[in-house]
This record gives C-alpha cells, sequence and structure tokens, in this order.
C-alpha cells in the first residue's frame, strides 16, 4: 500500500488547512498526486504580488527603497511566471486576466504607498524556509513528520522582532481569521525551535476591493494556542493514515481544481 502521505515526513499549513477544508481534495492532490484542472487566479495573484513585496523587502535590507517602477517590474515579471503553460488560469466571475493583472499592479501601487508612510520596519530575514519538528503535547512524543513552510518577512519593529505574512484577499480579514487562522500558530511555533526571540506576528492583508487597502494586524497566540494547533496536527494525521478522504461539498467546490476528478469518482 502506497502512503497516504507522499511527500514523506513533511506537513505544511497549506495541507493541513486543505485536509481541514475538504479531505477528499487533500487525496487528489497529495495523496493521489492528480494534475490540478486549473490554477484559480487568485494564486496567481497572490503569488505575484509576494514577489514583488519580497524584493520590496529586499531593496530595503539592503538600504535602499525600491522604486514602485521597479517594484511594479517585479509583479508583471512574476505574474506572467507564475502562470502554468499547461493549465487554464479560472478568474472570478469571468473576469479577463488581463483587468486582474491591472488591478494586481494597483495593490502594489497601494502598498508602496502605504510602505513610505508606516512605521519603520527593519527587514532581518525575507522568505525563510523552516523545518521543524512537531511533538504531540497529550504524550510529548516527538512526530516523525517535520513542520515545513517559508516565513515572508522577519522584521524588527520597535526594537523587537515580529513576523510578518502577506496576504492578498479578496476583503478584509474578520475577527475570526485573525484570532483562528492556524498560520500565526504554527509559525511562532517554528520561529521559536530556530531560535528566534518574536514578539508576535502581524498580517498585511492587502484587499482586492475596488480600492484596495492594505490592513496591518498584529496577532499574538499563546502557548495554549501552540499545543491547540499541534492537537489539530496530530488528529489530521491520524485521520489521513487511516485513511478519512470524504467530500466536503460547500463553497470551496466552486473553482476546486480537482472538481472533474471528483466527479469522476464519486460512489
Ligand atoms: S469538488 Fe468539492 S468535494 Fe470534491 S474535492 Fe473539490 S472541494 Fe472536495
Amino acid at each position: 500500500m502506497t502512503s497516504p502521505r507522499p511527500d514523506g515526513l513533511y506537513v505544511s499549513v497549506s495541507q493541513l488547512k486543505t485536509y481541514l477544508r475538504c479531505p477528499r481534495q487533500y487525496e487528489l492532490r497529495y495523496v493521489l498526486g492528480e494534475k490540478p484542472e486549473s490554477v484559480a487566479v487568485a494564486l496567481v495573484l497572490g503569488s505575484a504580488v509576494h514577489a514583488a513585496l519580497a524584493s520590496y523587502y529586499t531593496s530595503v535590507r539592503d538600504g535602499a527603497m525600491l522604486s514602485l517602477e521597479a517594484m511594479l517590474e517585479v509583479f508583471a515579471g512574476a505574474w506572467i511566471a507564475a502562470q502554468p503553460p499547461d493549465m487554464p488560469v479560472l478568474t472570478d466571475d469571468g473576469h479577463p486576466l488581463a483587468s486582474v493583472a491591472s488591478h494586481g499592479a494597483a495593490v502594489v501601487r497601494t502598498f508602496h504607498a502605504h510602505a513610505a508612510r508606516a512605521p519603520a520596519v527593519r527587514p532581518v530575514l525575507i522568505e525563510t524556509p523552516f523545518n521543524v519538528d512537531l511533538h504531540d503535547p497529550a504524550t510529548g512524543e516527538v512526530l516523525d513528520e517535520k513542520l515545513t513552510g517559508i516565513i515572508d518577512l522577519v522584521a524588527e519593529r520597535g526594537g523587537r522582532l515580529r513576523i510578518f505574512e502577506h496576504k492578498t484577499s479578496a476583503r478584509r480579514y474578520g475577527r475570526d481569521q485573525l484570532d483562528y487562522d492556524l498560520q500565526p500558530t504554527a509559525y511562532l511555533h517554528a520561529a521559536r525551535q530556530l531560535g528566534l526571540d518574536i514578539e508576535g506576528v502581524t498580517f498585511q492583508v492587502l484587499t482586492k476591493a475596488a480600492t484596495p487597502i492594505v490592513q496591518v494586524e498584529d496577532v499574538e497566540r499563546d502557548t495554549s494556542a501552540e499545543d491547540e494547533f499541534l492537537l489539530t496536527v496530530v488528529g489530521v494525521l491520524r485521520a489521513i493514515d487511516a485513511g478519512a478522504f470524504y467530500p466536503v461539498r460547500g463553497w470551496q467546490c466552486r473553482g476546486c481544481a480537482y472538481a472533474r476528478r471528483c466527479r469522476a469518482t464519486r460512489v
């Protein structure tokens, strides 16, 4: 029998969220290795905006702030690079790709103007990959699997280090998302193991509304949130090992990159 976790002994927040959203989608993507039928435009846009912000913070770290024009150039290159040549890009409500790209450029302009007047941060680490231990909070047993991911930015603000995570979103993050999103908890857990003394996590949410805004939110997580995150990890890994790959139908089916395959294998 093949392993239900073909990526071996690594688990990412994105994999956990996929399983929690729809175990069937997890199976199609990570266990069966099905090729996606399409790529969501939100992923393409998010990837291009991330690249532009990474260039911006790299330039600030190196002592020269990237101009808006240079940032837009990075965005334009990354926008093209993020589109796979062999699959369609799925836009919301049939919006043409070009209009999403020009909207993305507006998001970058909004960020550049925001950064010029925001409280100064001193970038320390940019796009930092990590692989750290996970343990069962009930038994203390170290798991075979490691937590893997990439921290967008670690920067000093007001004399303390913070993790900054950049998000593009259709709308502002609500209270529940700020309080319960798994990513800040997971990344604080990782930072602790990397020996970083991190004060907290800041979300920089770039909204894709007609008039984009940059929502800056500091979020904190205590050790009980970390233990709860580990309980979630252990539960998801056990369910995967048990082969619990049931479909969850809902909003996530709209635009699901595995919808055809899911229908074809429906029991
Ligand atoms: S179509 Fe819906 S139920 Fe099927 S895999 Fe995708 S999200 Fe899950």
